[in-house]
């Protein structure tokens, strides 16, 4: 029998991208195969089986197409954090800090309501940067977030101890 296929299996690594010295972790490959698609985002789920949630945040771009999988699965709302300019509503805005200056993300001002339970979804928590920003527009708008689930975890860049000095809860499925 073949061996059976985990999901760090069904994922590339393209080297010297976007920039050289970059190992780029690529989902797409993960995405693209029905097994390795089912299995990622069904083991987004576990932890939380049993859990009520009304929305799913998804931060741009590819944690949109985890996020809308997951919000269907929990029977939950989507709800989108864009780049700076992209959302048509009235936004609020949080600056982040990247590898090369900064970044601005943003969410629909009416998106969750306070007390609203929120998952936080996205393929790669590195730095932590980009979620830490998308856990303070939840929180500026009243949101509970009871969970912050990634397909791949970085730990050397600090990512899941920045988000558990928040008082997160990090999930992911591999490193
Ligand atoms: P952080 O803000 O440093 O944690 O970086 C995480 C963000 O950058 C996420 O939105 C990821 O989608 C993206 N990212 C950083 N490195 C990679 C990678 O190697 N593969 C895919 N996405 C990445």
């Amino acid at each position: 029998m073949p061996p059976v296929k985990t999901v760090k299996d069904y994922i590339r690594t393209i080297v010297d991208f976007p920039h050289e010295g970059i190992m780029f972790r690529d989902v797409t490959t993960l995405f693209a195969d029905p097994r390795g698609f089912r299995m990622a985002v069904d083991q987004l789920l576990h932890p939380y089986s049993g859990l009520h949630f009304d929305k799913v945040v998804g931060l741009e771009a590819r944690g949109f197409i985890l996020g809308g999988a997951v919000a269907h699965q929990l029977s939950a709302g989507f709800v989108p954090i864009r780049k700076k300019g992209k959302l048509p509503g009235a936004v609020i805005s949080e600056d982040y800090t990247l590898e090369y200056g900064e970044a601005v993300v943003e969410i629909h001002d009416d998106a969750i309501q306070p007390g609203e339970r929120v998952l936080v979804v996205d393929d790669l928590l590195a730095t932590g940067g980009t979620a830490e920003a998308g856990i303070k527009l939840v929180e500026r708008l009243g949101g509970e977030i009871v969970g912050c689930a990634f397909i791949i975890d970085l730990p050397d860049l600090g990512g899941r101890k920045k988000l558990q000095d928040m008082g997160m809860d990090v999930h992911a499925l591999c490193a």
